[in-house]
């Protein structure tokens, strides 16, 4: 699946310009600085993609890139980097509202934490919107390699302890390092299970 083509097809900052819903949809999103362009890179084996997304002008939008002709992968943008950010968490706010609304194409979102930081408020605002629309997501831990091996079971355990009481969670937690490659294929592996679902 990460083997072939992997290209920037669409940006879209409204619901109006969304691409037609012609492949199954994953989506990254997390806070600024969470790794998620250096995770999308890792996970495609492309070094540009996600730099697109930062692109100034983009970082505000939904990024769509087209793995391998079969999947769609969207790069949401980054919310919550600093207090005086409300204007733009609400934004995205209302932006990933519209997204997830109906958005039948949408398979799963990989919500990304910090493992030296685990689930913020404002995660917990990202995690209730895609429990309101009933979109399936999962845990992905990042920056794993920052931890100590117990401090990362605790972080993960706390993480697990903390969604096991939403429904739209997927149980696991999974812990990745985009610079020692932990995680990466067991990502990959579940991606590709979405598609054969
Ligand atoms: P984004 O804003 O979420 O797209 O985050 P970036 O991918 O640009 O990464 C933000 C910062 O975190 C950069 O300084 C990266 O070098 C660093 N970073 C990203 N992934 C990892 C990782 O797996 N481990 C460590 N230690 N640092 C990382």
């Amino acid at each position: 699946l990460f083997a072939g083509e992997a290209d920037f097809i669409w940006a879209a900052n409204s619901l109006k310009n969304l691409p037609p819903m012609t492949k199954v949809e994953i989506a990254f999103a997390g806070r600024s600085n969470v790794g998620k362009s250096s995770l999308v890179n890792a996970l495609t084996g492309r070094n540009t993609l996600a730099r697109t997304s930062h692109t100034p002008g983009r970082t505000q939008q939904l990024n769509f890139f087209n793995i391998g002709d079969r999947l769609h992968l969207v790069d949401m943008p980054g919310y919550g980097y600093a207090a005086v950010d409300k204007q733009k968490v609400h934004a995205w706010t209302q932006l990933i509202h519209d997204y997830l609304r109906g958005r039948a194409s949408l398979a799963r979102v990989y919500v990304l934490i910090d493992a030296r930081h685990g689930i913020k408020p404002v995660d917990e605002g990202v995690l209730e919107t895609l429990g309101t629309a009933a979109v399936s997501y999962q845990i992905v831990l990042t920056k794993a390699d920052e931890l100590k091996k117990g401090e990362l079971e605790k972080r993960i355990a706390t993480t697990m302890e903390q969604i096991s009481k939403r429904a739209a969670a997927y149980p696991e937690v999974l812990p990745t390092s985009s610079r020692t490659g932990l995680g990466i294929p067991e990502l990959r592996a579940g991606i590709a299970r979405l598609l054969s679902e």
